[in-house]
């Protein structure tokens, strides 16, 4: 079992507006106003970074929360039109980057090696990747759960070696992303364990490493999955905006 502080990160994906993202936040700092047990993040698109910034510094109840993006550049600087750098995240206040999440595989073509790349660029600048994996339906079906989401994370500790202890893993079933459907506790608890053996397998770091459940965790599910042993917090979309929904699913966090 994981000794680290559970964290529970909401990904806003593309959803949000100046004045949406104020009151969600100001919703959230009445449910934060007590430190909760856990770590909370929200990872919002990358034009709101410097707004929720400066929310947080004007809000000592948003202290404690986390700043984080959904997604980063595998280059340092240059000419890349349309790209955000890992170095211009750490000046907006990231403490963590998503890489890798099923709709940059899908839809933007995002290979294994890239989001490994990713994770290295992210580490390199002092922020944190959430490493997504997650097989689809199809694979799923053809039995192929294991190989797929092992392939994904083996990328990113081959590229990564030593540092890999430093990273966050998000398993999130393709098939349960947005959909309503969920993975069981158990079917979760199942995957999460292939991935903290193959963590084990390559540093002797692997129990402080954070596996993270995603896909439709929401209020109702959300005691269920977290309790399971190797389930270390969720990686929450849609739940993630609505303020009473995400500060229920931070409430059904045990130490
Ligand atoms: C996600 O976007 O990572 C996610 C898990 O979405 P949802 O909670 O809406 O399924």
């Amino acid at each position: 079992m994981s000794k680290m502080k559970k964290l529970i990160a909401g990904n806003w994906k593309m959803n949000g507006s100046l004045a949406a993202n104020e009151a969600l936040l100001r919703e959230l700092s009445q449910g934060l106003a007590i430190a909760p047990v856990c770590e909370v993040l929200v990872c919002v698109p990358a034009p709101y970074l410097a707004q929720i910034s400066a929310l947080k510094a004007g809000c000592a109840a948003l202290s404690a929360l986390e700043l984080g993006a959904q997604d980063v550049s595998a280059q340092a600087s240059g000419a890349y039109t349309g790209e955000v750098s890992a170095a211009m995240l750490k000046d907006m206040g990231c403490r963590y980057v998503i890489v890798g999440h099923s709709e940059r595989r899908q839809y933007h073509f995002e290979t294994d090696a890239l989001v490994a790349d990713k994770a290295k660029v992210a580490l390199a600048t002092g922020i944190t990747p959430i490493v997504c994996v997650g097989e689809t339906l199809a694979e799923r079906e053809a039995g192929r759960t294991e190989e797929v989401v092992k392939r994904q994370l083996a990328a990113v500790i081959h590229a990564n070696g030593h540092c890999i202890s430093e990273i966050v893993v998000a398993y999130e079933p393709v098939w349960a992303i947005g959909t309503g459907k969920t993975a069981s506790p158990e079917e979760a608890q199942a995957v999460h364990a292939v991935l903290r053996a193959q963590l084990k397998a390559a540093t002797d770091k692997a129990e402080r490493i954070r596996i993270l459940y995603g896909g439709s965790m929401n209020a109702a599910n959300a005691e269920s999955l977290l309790t399971q042993p190797d389930i270390d917090g969720g990686l929450i979309g849609g739940a993630s905006l609505k303020a009473p929904d995400f500060l229920k699913i931070i409430a059904a966090v045990q130490v």
